[in-house]
């Protein structure tokens, strides 16, 4: 018997989806809403058995998938994006009471961008060309070929853009997929699957398998007929990934955490870089690219204090579902806790309190206040780790040289942010900050053409054009005798 909840009236089955059919398991974990901390449903939990019965769907898929012309694969992930386009409103309020997010950011852009992402992967599959060249008369063909089941692993904080950034693509080389959504927010997985059956996937192409991490998605990881790893998430289960993906030889494409520099020089424009710096707030801080750490230079450091500080009091928090907030809570009450731990061992340390510095007294439950605090050592936990909430450490410099040793001591290289109005420094300082991404004086300007990815334990790999077929398919070369 299908099981299904209602999520303010719209109907998201709680089971998996395997081999096009929806399949239960006897225990369950709860879905617990960011919003009101109450139980949004009680999804199933899936290990071992779920696992194998959903790579086998895939496994079985595969020969005909990989068979199918590019044109017909292009135009099936083309209804998958127009199935999302049609349900915008639906997945996005149920993100919102999943995960915290901003509806109106949901409506206008994360789950539009979700939809991009299968538009963007059938264009560029039909597009993608082979190469060909010559050595001693023999010609070397090269060509890019299905790869088989690829397990895609994903975090909370955007759990339906993150998710279809790494299926599209997978889908379109060719491959099939085993998806396990995150288990703080799970739901628009499911909605993803009953999309791709109305879009007519055919059976087993698309598979998701709810649960835990440290179950499903370690079964996951295991089974030697995988034979691609996307994940996204944290350094410490990316760890624990590679050891699975070692034991197969399995390449894995790793997008993890980040604790990003971002610079204001003297020169730059004050008004655009206050905007940007504020906006690393959105999310409610749960994002990998946010600038978490913002260096201003001395000569403009009071200006851009007083007005970052004025900017950021107008920064609204409160229920994610209006239209009128900034920032919505945060996903989690561990998720909260360890925010907090983080601030309060600065504050012990030493740290100075700008803004913000604590749960929100008036909103109670998960919301937590935009946060800035100096006063922090450059070797301090909070200026070296990852915190993944609404907390900005502020430093000064003096000069080029200091802020670029500065920014680049660090254990991550995702992204750079550098405001300056001069074109040459910008170009300097962008060639030597170790980082996937460096944008200047923008801000998650973003073409899927280009690569993405991170340095360090920011990542392994890059994706997004190109890159992504590189990963996703064999690529083959086939050399031919005059
Ligand atoms: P997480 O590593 O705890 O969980 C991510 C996913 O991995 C979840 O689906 C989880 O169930 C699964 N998982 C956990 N343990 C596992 C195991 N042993 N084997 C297999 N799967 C397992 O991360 P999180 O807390 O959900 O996400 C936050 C992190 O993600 C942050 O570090 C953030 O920076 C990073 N992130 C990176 C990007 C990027 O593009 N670079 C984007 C978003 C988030």
């Amino acid at each position: 018997m299908p099981r299904t909840t209602s999520v303010s009236g719209i109907e998201v089955s709680v089971d998996h989806w395997v081999g096009g059919e929806r399949l239960a398991s006897d225990a369950t974990f709860p879905d617990i809403s960011p919003l009101d901390q109450q139980v949004l449903a009680n999804v199933a939990r899936g290990g071992p058995r779920e696992v194998s019965a959903a790579v086998d769907a895939a496994s079985a898929a595969f020969p005909q998938w990989a068979a199918t012309p590019r044109t017909e694969r292009a135009a099936l992930l083309h209804a998958v994006a127009e199935g999302i386009e049609k349900r915008v409103d639906d997945l996005a309020l149920v993100e919102t009471l999943d995960n915290g997010g901003l509806l109106r950011s949901h409506r206008r852009s994360v789950i539009p961008r979700a939809a991009y992402n299968f538009h963007f992967f059938a264009d560029f599959l039909l597009q993608l060309g082979h190469e060909d060249f010559e050595t001693r008369g023999h010609r070397n063909h090269i060509s890019w070929q299905p790869a088989g089941v690829t397990a895609v692993i994903t975090p909370w904080n955007a759990p339906l853009m993150l998710a279809t950034w790494r299926v599209a693509p997978a889908l379109a080389a060719g491959n099939t997929v085993v998806l396990k959504p995150p288990e703080w927010a799970p739901l628009t997985a499911s909605l993803l699957a009953d999309i791709t059956a109305e879009a007519g996937l055919p059976p087993g192409v698309f598979n998701v398998v709810q649960g835990i991490g440290e179950e499903a998605g370690a079964a996951l990881v295991r089974d030697p007929r995988v034979r691609r790893i996307a994940f996204t998430g944290s350094v410490a289960t990316a760890r624990a990934i590679g050891h699975a993906a070692a034991e197969n030889v399995i390449p894995v494409s790793f997008e993890l955490g980040g604790k990003n520099p971002f610079i204001v020089f003297p020169d730059a424009d004050l008004d655009l870089a206050v905007r940007h710096a504020v906006d690393q707030y959105d999310n409610a801080g749960q994002v990998c690219l946010a600038g978490t750490r913002l260096y201003v230079a001395d000569a403009v450091y009071d200006e851009f204090l007083e007005r970052f500080l004025q900017a950021a009091a107008a920064w609204r928090v409160g229920d994610p579902r209006s239209e009128d907030v900034d920032m919505g809570p945060q996903i989690h009450p561990d998720h909260l806790a360890r925010i907090d731990g983080y601030v309060r061992r600065a504050k012990a340390a030493g740290a100075t309190v700008l803004l913000g510095g604590g749960p929100h007294p008036e909103l109670g439950g998960l919301y937590y206040q935009p946060t800035l605090l100096t006063n922090v050592a450059d070797d301090s936990e909070i200026n070296r780790e990852e915190v993944f909430g609404p907390v900005i450490v502020l430093h000064r410099f003096t000069d080029e040289d200091e802020v670029i040793r500065r920014a680049n001591d660090n254990i991550y290289g995702l992204a750079a942010m550098v405001f300056t109005g001069d074109r040459s420094r910008a170009e300097r300082v962008a060639d030597r900050l170790v980082a996937g991404t460096v944008w200047v004086n923008c801000f998650y300007v973003r073409d899927l053409r280009a690569p993405f990815g991170g340095a360090r334990l920011s990542g392994i790999g890059r994706e997004g054009g190109t890159w992504s077929f590189d990963f996703y398919a064999e690529v083959k070369n086939t050399v031919t005798a005059p």
